[in-house]
């Protein structure tokens, strides 16, 4: 991902922590210490400021996402580290769509990064893989499409009701999703490049879209570029997703074909994602939902959050320190310490100390 230029022009980056609900506010104070950890061993300044925007500011105050807030995260911060909203005392779910929707379409997060990697072969559904058959990043466009919200209702709850829900593609859009995929192939030098629609039966947003994705790859003659309906590539990543490096698809399938990758190399508890502008304040964030069934039990899982604690740090150019994040949750793996829904019995504290402890000692071997 693109290094941006830390916003007080010097050495320290500031960081936005909005923990949110549930578990995001068990797993985002590992990531913190994580990032933490990595930063001081290689004397890289750091500063947080928490935010306590979820569903207990939302109860209490009545207040989501606070007047002058998306100002302040552009302004003053080089990102911002997501824990995760959702509460069953907000059914409506309105503090989580205002915050999350509210930052990403405000920031024009048009990135939505899904890297998806298998860091222990235990962990996959498939047969016969090792961890180098699956690596490869999902970047889905996060502005548009069936997201924006357009449409409405016409004879409501009768008999002939009809809901429209109308998806929404510009040129702009669809272009700056398609050149980001290829930019990131070209600069992690990944040679594979496919993008995926559904154009032969939306013929009108997918004709766009091919004719985008023609234009752009004419651009980057050395990256191996195919497109596949979103069908087949559903298929083709169950049968062998060894072929895959980086995909670009749109908002909706983007949602979906991420979520099937991300299984195929553990599941939520290993997801991360990054919600990017490039050269802006962007927002990282774990997969995982707030999880209100084993909220407040010490049991959540922290890897996803520290995986993207890692995306944060590789979006400031911090690689090093993002790869001793990685390593870290890698070999937690390997010892097997792991939460419950890994199939192991140790608390997020029991794990973040191992983490911890393990970025600890790599920093300082290197
Ligand atoms: P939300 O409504 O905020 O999306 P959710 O719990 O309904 O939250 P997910 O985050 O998709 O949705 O989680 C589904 C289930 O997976 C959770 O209820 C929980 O049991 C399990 N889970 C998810 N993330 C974790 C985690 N980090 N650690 C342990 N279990 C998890």
């Amino acid at each position: 991902m693109p290094n941006i230029p830390l916003r007080n022009g010097g050495p320290c980056a500031r960081i936005a922590v909005i923990p949110g609900d549930g578990i995001g506010m068990e797993v985002t104070p590992v990531a913190v210490k994580a990032i933490q950890a990595a930063a001081t061993k290689h004397n890289r300044p750091i500063e947080f400021v928490h935010f306590d925007w979820g569903a207990d500011k939302f109860l209490r105050e009545n207040i989501t996402l606070p007047p002058g807030a998306v100002r302040i995260l552009r302004d003053e911060f080089d990102a911002i580290l997501f824990g995760a909203l959702g509460d069953p005392r907000v059914p409506s779910n309105q503090h989580a769509a205002d915050i999350l929707l509210g930052l990403r379409f405000q920031l024009d997060l048009f990135v939505n990064a899904r890297p998806t990697e298998l860091l222990h072969p235990r962990y996959t559904p498939l047969r016969d893989i090792t961890t180098n058959d699956i690596r490869l990043i999902v970047f889905r466009e996060n502005t548009e499409g069936l997201y924006v919200g357009m449409g409405g209702f016409f004879k409501k709850d009768t008999p002939d009701e009809i809901a429209v829900q109308e998806d929404v593609n510009s040129r702009k859009g669809v272009e700056r999703i398609i050149r980001h995929a290829f930019d990131y192939a070209q600069a992690h030098k990944l040679k594979r490049l496919c993008m995926s629609d559904k154009s032969n039966a939306m013929t009108y947003a997918g004709d766009l879209w091919q004719r985008v994705f023609k234009s752009v790859r004419a651009e980057y003659p050395d990256i191996d570029s195919r497109h596949l309906y979103i069908d087949t590539l559903a298929m083709e990543l169950v049968r062998d997703p060894r072929q895959f490096d980086v995909i670009v698809t749109n908002n909706l399938f983007g949602d979906i074909i991420s979520d099937l990758a991300a299984q195929l190399a553990g599941g939520l508890g290993l997801a991360p994602s990054a919600n990017i502008h490039p050269g802006r304040t962007s927002l990282f964030e774990p997969v995982h939902g707030s999880a209100p069934n084993i909220a407040g039990k010490g049991i959540a899982n922290p890897f996803g959050s520290v995986l993207t604690a890692g995306l944060l740090m590789e979006f400031l150019g911090w690689n090093d320190e993002a790869q001793q994040l990685k390593q870290s949750v890698k070999s937690a793996l390997d010892d097997n310490i792991t939460t419950r829904d890994l199939g192991g019995s140790r608390t997020t504290s029991e794990v973040s100390d191992y983490l911890l402890n393990q970025i600890s000692k790599r920093s300082s071997n290197t």
